[in-house]
């Protein structure tokens, strides 16, 4: 098979209008594409159909289109892809179950929630549904996390996600992943990171008890449906990859390479939403684009002098990108 070897992707949720955060994300892959000579795939994640607000992902594109930034390809909606998701929980198997608790229960057993701010599951219905209740959600077993203590008794740890810097300095990292579940990977930004998942988000949810596939299940399907090499986007998404990278070991599909972006917050320190910070784009005005870009050059900390047109503005951002990432050869 001849596959391109760099693929990557901009995966929004249509939930608002693109906003100067998600143009940063976009920006980014776009860029890293660029400077391999890849291909830049666009993927509506509108899997989580309450939130979607009609007509939001067709203004997107046709603003994406206005910075200049075209796709490969067509454009890959997750809603008409629930076929896709049906058939990977199908091959996930016993790996799979179903849990009748409901969000109140699974608080009030106080472990803590996960870093995306959802309760760790305690692991109620993993052997069957306890009695009276019903289906709501399908979840996923993650391995359980036992590392022998020097008396060879069972014990659970307790770990973080690492940022940058060497495992070797962390005691508390067991050297075996067989050993304790542990997954972890090399952010190209972050570098090591590694995560518990028996811990820090217990067995998580694939379906959700809306009847929504969840998120978690469906952009592991589409990257390796879509065969996504490279997956370049905001670093609110960094403590959500080891559940994605066990469900890409569990699927027998490829674990992309990562890169985490700084996310752009407001004065408050909060991450921009679709709904506060509209980026303020009108087609076809050149100037306009041109700032929003350069002011998302700027916080990627990217060197480009001011620029009077958009494919000059590019030009410039993706050899200062190829130059960034370490590649010798510039843009064609
Ligand atoms: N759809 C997600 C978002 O808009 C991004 C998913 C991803 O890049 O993996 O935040």
């Amino acid at each position: 098979l001849n596959r391109p070897h760099y693929i990557g992707r901009f995966a929004p949720s249509p939930s608002g209008p693109l906003h100067q955060g998600s143009l940063v994300a976009a920006m980014a892959s776009y860029l890293d594409v660029k400077a391999h000579h890849g291909r830049w795939l666009v993927r509506i994640e509108d899997v989580d159909e309450g939130r979607s607000v009609p007509g939001a992902a067709e203004t997107m594109l046709a603003l994406l289109r206005s910075l200049g930034m075209d796709w490969d390809g067509d454009v890959v909606w997750q809603s008409q892809r629930k076929q896709l998701y049906q058939t990977a929980a199908d091959k996930l198997g016993a790996h799979v179950y179903p849990c009748g608790c409901n969000r109140r229960e699974i608080a009030d057993s106080r472990l803590g929630t996960a870093p995306d701010g959802s309760a760790i599951y305690p692991g109620t219905c993993r052997n069957g549904l306890a009695p009276g209740k019903t289906m709501r959600s399908l979840r996923v077993r993650v391995p359980d996390m036992r590392v022998p203590d020097a008396a060879g008794t069972a014990g659970i740890i307790n770990s973080r996600a690492i940022p940058a810097g060497s495992p070797a300095t962390t005691a508390d990292i067991p050297a075996t992943p067989a050993v304790a579940g542990l997954i972890a990977f090399t952010d190209r930004a972050a570098g090591y990171m590694a995560q518990h998942l028996a811990t820090e988000s217990g067995d998580f949810v694939l379906k959700r008890a809306d009847g929504f596939w969840a998120y978690q299940l469906a952009v592991v399907v589409d990257d390796a449906e879509q065969g996504v090499t490279d997956i370049v986007r905001g670093a609110d998404l960094i403590d959500s990859t080891p559940r994605q990278i066990y469900l890409q070991h569990l699927l027998g599909v490829p674990t992309p390479r990562y890169l985490h972006v700084p996310v752009v917050r407001n004065a408050d320190g909060e991450k921009l939403s679709k709904q506060t910070g509209a980026l303020a784009v009108a087609p076809d005005n050149e100037g306009q684009a041109l700032r929003a870009l350069h002011a998302a050059a700027a916080f990627l900390q990217l060197p480009v002098a001011q620029t009077d047109s958009i494919s000059t503005f590019w030009q410039a951002a993706i050899t200062a990108w190829a130059h960034r990432v370490g590649l010798s050869c510039g843009p064609v």
